[in-house]
C-alpha cells in the first residue's frame, strides 16, 4: 500500500506503507520502529536508485545516525528532506555522495565532523536548534547554501575545506559562526545577523563578501586570514568591525558611506597584496595616513609592530604603483622607527653601547625627518634653504659686510652656492665665520635637495 502523504507540489509520497502512512511520515511517537530501523529504511530508500524514493519531504526523524556511512545511490538525484523534522543528524566521518536538500527543514542538532559532502548541500530557510552544530574538518565539494537559515546554537566549521561557494545571505546565527582555518573559494555573508561574531581566524578566502551585517558592532575576525578579493562593507546603520591584524589583504574593497568608519578596519602588521590604496586617498588624507586607529584603542601594539605595519603598507602601495601613499606610509614607518630607537635609548636593561647606538640613530632619524621629511619632502628643504638665505642676508647687513638690501641678497646667494667671486670680502673674523657657516649650510642643503628630488622622481 502506498503512503497517503502528498508533498506540497502535489506529488504523492513514493514510499510503501504498512498502514496509512510510510515510516517517514508517521510521527515518531506513533510508530513502533526504532530510530535504527527508520535509518535502515532511509538508507535503503536512498540507495534504491528511484528518484521518487529519494524524497523525504516533511518526514519526521528522531536521531538519524549515519556515522561513517557512505550515502551513495550512484545517480544524480537529490536526496530531498525539505521541511523534514530531525531531532539529531549524526554524520561524523560519513561520506555523502548525493546532493542533499534540507530546505526549510528543522534540525535540533547536527554533528558532522570530518564528513565529506561531494555534492551541494542546501539548508535554505532551514531552522537549526540549540545545537551545537559541528562540521569540524568537514569537506564540502559542492555549494553550501545557508541562505535564510535560522540557527539558535553555535555553528563551527573549524578546519573545513570548501570546493565551491558558501552563501549565508539573510541567515541568522544567534550564537556565532566559526569558520576558523577554513579554505573557502567564496563566502557571502550579506544581510545576515551574526550574534557572537563571525570567526575567520587563519582562514583562506579567495572571495569574501560581507554586507549589511548586524547587529551593530558585530566582529568579523580575520586575524591572520588571507582575503584575496571581495567587499568588506559597513552596514547602512551602525558598524561592523573587521579585524585584519596580521592578515593578508588582496584586491578587497572597504565600502563605507561615512569616512569615520575607516577606523573599523583593524590593520596591524597586515600584508597588502593588490589592495587599491589609491581608492581611499581622501579617507587616508583625512586620517593622516593613520592605519592603526582600530588597534590604538587597545594600546597593545608596540612601536615595532607599528613600524612593521607601515612598512607593509608602504610595500603594498608600492607594489600597486601607488607612490603617493607609499611615500606617506614611509614617513610614518620612519616616525615609528624613531620611537623604537628612543625606547631603546631609554631602556636601562640594554647594554650601554647599544643604547648609545640607538641614540645616534634616533638623532639622525630626527634630523632627516625635520629637515627633509625623510627625503619625501623636497619642499621642506627648499623652505629651509630660503630661511638660511634670509637669515644670512640680514646678518651680513647687520654686521656691515654689505651695504643695501640687494648687495646683501647677492652676497648671501654667492656664499650659499659657494660661488665666491671675491668681489665682496667679509672684513672680520666673526663675519668670515658667518660666511663659512652659510657656505657649509648651502652645500649640505643643495645635496639634500638633490637627494629628495631624486627620490620623488624615481618613485
Ligand atoms: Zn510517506
Amino acid at each position: 500500500m502506498p503512503c497517503a502523504h502528498t508533498f506540497t507540489d502535489g506529488t504523492p509520497c513514493a514510499h510503501p506503507a504498512d498502514g496509512e502512512r510510510c515510516l517517514f511520515h508517521t510521527p515518531p511517537d506513533e510508530r513502533d520502529a526504532s530510530d535504527a530501523a527508520v535509518r535502515d529504511a532511509f538508507v535503503e530508500a536512498v540507495e534504491s536508485r528511484s528518484p521518487g524514493r529519494k524524497r523525504f519531504d516533511g518526514a519526521q526523524f528522531g536521531v538519524l545516525e549515519l556515522s561513517s556511512r557512505v550515502i551513495d545511490s550512484k545517480d544524480n538525484h537529490e536526496v530531498r528532506l525539505d521541511g523534514a523534522d530531525i531531532e539529531e543528524l549524526r554524520l561524523p566521518n560519513a561520506s555523502v555522495r548525493e546532493p542533499v536538500s534540507l530546505t526549510g527543514a528543522r534540525i535540533d542538532r547536527v554533528s558532522a565532523p570530518e564528513a565529506t559532502f561531494e555534492r551541494s548541500v542546501t539548508l535554505d530557510g532551514a531552522t537549526l536548534g540549540a545545537g551545537p552544530h559541528e562540521f569540524t574538518d568537514a569537506t564540502f565539494q559542492g555549494k553550501l547554501l545557508l541562505t535564510g537559515c535560522q540557527v539558535a546554537g553555535p555553528v563551527t566549521f573549524e578546519g573545513a575545506a570548501f570546493g565551491r561557494k558558501v552563501d549565508c545571505t539573510d541567515a541568522r546565527f544567534e550564537a556565532g559562526l566559526d569558520l576558523e582555518g577554513c579554505h573557502l573559494p567564496s563566502l557571502r555573508v550579506s544581510g545576515a545577523t551574526v550574534e557572537g561574531g563571525l570567526q575567520l581566524l587563519d582562514a583562506e578566502l579567495d572571495r569574501l563578501e560581507v554586507r549589511n551585517l548586524s547587529p551593530d558592532g558585530c566582529l568579523v575576525d580575520c586575524t591572520r586570514a588571507t582575503v584575496r578579493s571581495g567587499t568588506l562593507a559597513q552596514p547602512a546603520t551602525g558598524a561592523t568591525a573587521f579585524d585584519l591584524r596580521r592578515a593578508t589583504v588582496g584586491d578587497v574593497a572597504f565600502a563605507f558611506a561615512d569616512p569615520a568608519a575607516f577606523d573599523h578596519y583593524g590593520i596591524l602588521r597586515t600584508e597588502f597584496e593588490g589592495f587599491p590604496f589609491a581608492d581611499y586617498r581622501e579617507t587616508l588624507r583625512a586620517f593622516g595616513w593613520r592605519l592603526h586607529g582600530f588597534t590604538a584603542r587597545e594600546r597593545e601594539s608596540s612601536t615595532a609592530d607599528l613600524e612593521l605595519t607601515y612598512l607593509k603598507a608602504k610595500n603594498g602601495a608600492t607594489a600597486v604603483g601607488d607612490n603617493d601613499d607609499a611615500s606617506q606610509f614611509f614617513v610614518r614607518e620612519m616616525r615609528y622607527r624613531r620611537r623604537r630607537y628612543r625606547d631603546r635609548l631609554a631602556d636601562a636593561s640594554l647594554p650601554l653601547d647599544r643604547r648609545f647606538d640607538s641614540g645616534g640613530r634616533w638623532l639622525t632619524n630626527r634630523l632627516l625627518g625635520l629637515l627633509a621629511g625623510y627625503g619625501e619632502r623636497p619642499s621642506r628643504v627648499l623652505g629651509l634653504a630660503l630661511a638660511v638665505l634670509t637669515f644670512f642676508t640680514a646678518a651680513y647687513a647687520a654686521f656691515g659686510v654689505t651695504a643695501g638690501l640687494s648687495e646683501s641678497i647677492y652676497f648671501s646667494i654667492v656664499t650659499f652656492t659657494t660661488l665666491g667671486y671675491g668681489d665682496i670680502v667679509p672684513p672680520t673674523d666673526v663675519t668670515r665665520l658667518l660666511a663659512a657657516t652659510e657656505a657649509i649650510c648651502g652645500a649640505f642643503l643643495t645635496a639634500l635637495f638633490v637627494f629628495t628630488l631624486g627620490r620623488r622622481v624615481t618613485r
